[in-house]
């Protein structure tokens, strides 16, 4: 380098050569066999050197015109995308630098055109990863105000084959050990999906499998049926826990980017899922009885199956309570269907009298309770079902100017209990209890 400026050199470089033309160009004219007066001249050898440096000039001029214009070109399409990108650092909203304001136009076979070539792709995976970044992020917001789990699964599969370019798909969600199709595009018998064993084997490594010509799976499209040519098992987790299993179906193989994109979307897709999973069983489960607001029958067995397994597993007392109102349908019979709800409120709100933070207390039945005590053992339970006995005996239910009572029997069971083998054996002792306590002449505790 001479000047530091690519041109400047350039053009010393040609005048200098043109000059050097210029004074050897007589000599070799005199080579050629004109006569030495001819050439000798001071005006000849002027015009020769002056040649030389018009030829460098023009030389010059043009590499400017023909190299410099399109490097102008390239420098100005580089800063426009540089102060995008700087931008978008600032604002994340800023429009990204778009494929026709950034792009080059190749107009040559050379090293510049593969210059203009690979700055147009970085422009263009550029613009790509910012579109999917923004996809992400829309995507995000709109999944993330979803609790229904079936307006979610829809939504986000719809994103994903959108975003994929698949032709078809589904999305599969494991609660509780049961997978279910939550979410269904295109495929045809999509039931069949469930019974791959992929599934379980993409849920339990949770990472994404790929399978090549799947003969038994074909999606229709509008009018036409096609059979993919892969189908993509994406896992879907939320910290290692798996939710479910995104199925793709595509006419062409997923290329690398697609898949990473892919794995963004799946990853935001988990916690929404996560929630939406959780809010769906609480809706389910969630269930107090609307008459005496405690834990309704269905609720209730799920929460003594998981003490009953707790107390096997950590081998702790687990007591069990069945409480049935006595001659209920003679209250019912005599003063009308309302007094004896309101019994049965009354005797449902004195269960918390009666027991300890921490016991679940169930309207198992019609007049029919199940009070389930954790730690308690079968002496604790009988001491606590004859506490409540009690409080039921003594309690009055004021109606007009009429005092009605009533009575309950209980039958009790607790675990350890080697004749106990599981949460149904422990119910029907203390249902067989309690019927003794009937046949024992009611309002006692057996
Ligand atoms: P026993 O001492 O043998 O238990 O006599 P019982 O009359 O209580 O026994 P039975 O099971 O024959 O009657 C239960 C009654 O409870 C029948 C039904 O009318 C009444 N019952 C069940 N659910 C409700 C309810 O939600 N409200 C009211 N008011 N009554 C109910
Ligand atoms: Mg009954
Ligand atoms: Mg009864």
């Amino acid at each position: 380098m001479l000047t530091r400026k690519v041109f400047n050199d350039l053009a010393i470089f040609m005048v200098g050569f043109g000059v050097l033309i210029g004074i050897i160009f007589p000599f070799f004219v005199l080579l050629m066999g004109v006569p030495r007066e001819s050439v000798l001249q001071p005006t000849f050898i002027l015009a020769c050197i002056l040649a030389g440096v018009f030829v460098g000039g023009f030389n010059i001029f043009l590499a400017r015109q023909v190299v410099g214009r399109r490097l102008k070109i390239m420098t100005t399409k580089m800063l426009l995308a540089e102060g995008m990108v700087g931008m978008r650092m600032v604002d994340a909203d800023a429009p990204p630098c778009n494929e026709k304001d950034c792009h080059i136009p190749v107009d040559s076979d050379d090293v510049l055109g593969d210059a203009a070539k690979a700055f147009n792709a970085l422009v263009q995976s550029l613009s790509l990863s910012y579109r999917t970044e923004a996809r992400v992020k829309a995507f995000t917001q709109v999944i993330s105000s979803r609790l229904e789990l079936e307006g979610l699964c829809t939504t986000a599969l719809d994103v994903l084959i959108e975003h994929s370019g698949a032709i078809g798909g589904a999305l599969i969600t494991e609660q509780s050990g049961i997978l279910a199709l939550s979410a269904v595009r295109g495929i045809e018998h999509p039931e069949g999906l469930l019974e791959n064993p992929l599934l379980w084997q993409v849920l339990k490594r949770q990472s994404p499998h790929h399978v090549e010509l799947p003969a038994d799976v074909h999606v229709n499209a509008l009018l036409v049926t096609y059979t993919p040519k892969a189908l993509l098992f994406l896992p879907v987790s939320y910290k290692d826990v798996p939710v479910g299993v995104v199925i793709l179906a595509t006419l062409d193989a997923f290329d690398a980017q697609t898949r990473a994109h892919l794995d963004l979307f799946t990853g935001s897709l988990a916690l929404a899922l996560r929630n939406a999973i959780t809010h769906n069983q609480l809706q389910k489960l969630a269930a107090n009885d609307p008459l005496t607001n405690i834990f309704n029958r269905r609720f209730g067995m799920l929460r003594l199956q998981e003490e009953y397994s707790r107390a096997v597993r950590l081998e702790q007392p687990l007591g069990l309570i069945m409480g049935d109102l006595d001659h209920f349908k003679a209250v019912n019979d005599t003063y009308g269907h309302l007094v004896g709800d309101r019994l049965l409120v009354q005797v449902s709100s004195l269960a918390k009298q009666a027991l300890r933070e921490g016991d679940i207390f169930i309207r198992y039945g019609g007049e029919e309770f199940l009070a389930v005590l954790p730690g308690a053992s079968l002496n604790d339970a009988r001491t606590i079902a004859e506490r409540f006995r009690r409080l039921v005996e003594e309690n009055t239910l004021q109606h007009g100017d009429q005092i009605i009572k009533t009575t309950i029997s209980f039958g009790v069971s607790a675990l350890p209990d080697s004749e106990i083998t599981n949460m149904t054996t422990l119910i029907d002792k203390a249902d067989k209890a309690l019927y003794h306590a009937k046949e024992l002449g009611r309002n006692k505790v057996v």
